[in-house]
C-alpha cells in the first residue's frame, strides 16, 4: 500500500485526515509512526508557506508522500491578529480561556460588523519527486461577545457562526468537520492526489 506521512505530532489531526483521505487506498502514518522526529520551525510568513515548510522538511527525510497543515484564526478589527501565530498568541502555554478572554476584552464595544474573522487552514502535499501543491480554505464567522461551548478547542468558544446561532464549541464535531477550514483544505487537497 502506498504511504501517506502526515507531518504532524497531533494525533487528532492524523484520526482527522484518515476519515477524510481513507478511501484513497494510501496508508495514512504519523510522522512519529514513520520514524521522524524532528523540530520544524514554522519560519514563513503565511499558512501556505508554513505549511509548505513542514510537509518538506519530512519529505527530505522520507522521500515518500508528505501531507502538512498549517492553520489559526484571522480577526479583522485587529489587523488579521492572531493569524499565522494562533498557536504562539500570548504565550504558547496560555491556556485558551485565558487568550479568548483577552481577546473579547480587545474587542469590547466593538459592534458586530466590524468583529468579522475566519479560520483560515493550508494544507501542503510534497511528492516523492519533491513536486509540491497547496490548498487554503476559510471557515468565515464572527467573534461572538461571550465565551460559550465545550466542543472543538482553541478559538472555538468564542467564533460565532450566524448561520448556526452559535460558536463553534457548540455545534456537533460532525457539523464543524463538513463546514471547517481544515476539512475544506483536505477535501481540496484530497481532489488533488
Ligand atoms: P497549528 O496546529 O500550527 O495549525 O496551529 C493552529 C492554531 O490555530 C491552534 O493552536 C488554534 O489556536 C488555532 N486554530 C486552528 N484551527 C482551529 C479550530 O478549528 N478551532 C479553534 N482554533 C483553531
Amino acid at each position: 500500500m502506498k504511504k501517506l506521512i502526515f507531518a504532524t505530532g497531533n494525533e487528532n489531526k492524523v484520526r482527522e485526515i484518515r476519515e477524510i483521505m481513507g478511501d484513497l487506498g494510501y496508508e495514512v502514518i504519523s510522522m512519529k509512526e514513520a520514524g521522524i522526529d524532528i523540530d520544524i520551525d514554522e519560519t514563513g510568513t503565511t499558512f501556505a508557506e508554513n505549511a509548505l515548510i513542514k510537509a518538506k522538511a519530512v519529505n527530505e527525510i522520507c522521500h515518500e508522500l508528505v501531507l502538512a497543515d498549517d492553520s489559526g484564526l484571522e480577526i479583522d478589527y485587529l489587523g488579521k491578529e492572531p493569524g499565522i501565530y494562533s498557536a504562539r498568541y500570548l504565550g504558547h502555554d496560555t491556556p485558551y480561556s485565558e487568550k479568548n478572554r483577552m481577546i473579547l476584552e480587545r474587542l469590547e464595544g466593538v459592534p458586530d460588523e466590524e468583529r468579522t474573522a475566519r479560520f483560515v487552514c493550508a494544507v501542503a502535499a510534497v511528492f516523492p519527486d519533491g513536486k509540491s501543491e497547496v490548498c487554503v480554505e476559510t471557515m468565515e464567522g464572527r467573534i461572538g461577545h461571550e465565551i460559550a461551548g465545550e466542543n472543538g478547542f482553541g478559538y472555538d468558544p468564542i467564533f460565532f457562526l450566524p448561520e448556526y446561532g452559535k460558536t463553534s464549541a457548540e455545534i456537533s464535531p460532525e457539523e464543524k468537520n463538513a463546514i471547517s477550514h481544515r476539512g475544506k483544505a483536505l477535501r481540496a487537497m484530497k481532489e488533488k492526489l
